[in-house]
């Protein structure tokens, strides 16, 4: 079977995450979200916890020398042979250079870029109704996509909480972070011929089934 190496793009809170935990399941792909892994570094106040906190809750970056280790070794993970989705990893064009040289060294190559587009207003809207069980990151949104029971994760039972870099002001600066660092990323994938866009106004079931195709009919043609 042709090998999926997808990295998903777009502003915080376009759907990454809620998208990612639906395509791992359909394609059976290796997830690295580089968010995740440093919310439990922090969580367990590892090293790597300590050295990344500060700016995450500023709604920084995380400098490239601590972030960009983590995703080299797991990309050569045997879990991830047969394909990965990265989410929020590259966000800058060193950390997009990481990859490339990565890949090719391993004698891969990238297959995709998803880009969910999400208007700055929307954004702001969703991320202020953003909740997330304290187990496993899984996401909910209080008003359009609410738990059974309130403030309880319908998966594992846990506790639901906003996360620190959710609150107003934060979001407005990861907004400007990511217009200044990340967004001229789909520029660069776009002239490569890799990018996808979907319209992450849409609902959260319309933006997989567009995806989902979309996944579907590259996997045929490189099998072609
Ligand atoms: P996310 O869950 O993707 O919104 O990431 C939360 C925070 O983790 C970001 O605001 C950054 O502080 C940090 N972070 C996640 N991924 C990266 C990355 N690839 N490079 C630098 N910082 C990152």
């Amino acid at each position: 079977m042709a090998q999926l190496n997808l990295i998903l793009l777009g502003p915080p809170g376009a759907g990454k995450g809620t998208q990612a935990e639906r395509l791992v399941d359909d394609f059976d792909l290796a997830y690295y979200a580089t968010g995740d892994i440093l919310r439990a570094a922090v969580k367990e106040e590892s090293e790597l916890g300590r050295r990344a906190g500060e700016y995450m809750e500023r709604g920084d970056l995380v400098p490239d020398e601590v972030v960009v280790g983590l995703v080299v070794d797991r990309i050569e993970r045997s879990e991830a042979q047969d394909g990965f989705l990265l989410d929020g990893f590259p966000r800058n064009p060193d950390q997009a250079r990481t990859i490339d040289d990565e890949l090719s060294r391993l004698g891969r190559q990238l297959t995709a870029v998803l880009l969910i587009e999400l208007a700055d207003g929307e954004v702001i809207r969703r991320l202020s109704g953003r909740r997330m069980c304290v187990k496993n990151g899984h996401l909910y949104h209080a008003e359009f996509d609410p738990p059974k029971r309130e403030g309880v994760c319908d998966q594992d039972g846990s506790r639901l909480v906003q996360r620190d870099d959710d609150h107003p002001d934060t979001v407005k600066h990861r907004l400007e972070v990511y217009r200044e660092h990340t967004s001229p990323l789909a520029e660069l994938y776009e002239e490569r011929g890799l990018l996808r866009r979907f319209d992450g106004s849409r609902s959260t079931s319309e933006v997989h089934d567009h995806i989902r195709a979309s996944l579907a009919t590259l996997r045929l043609e490189s099998e072609l």
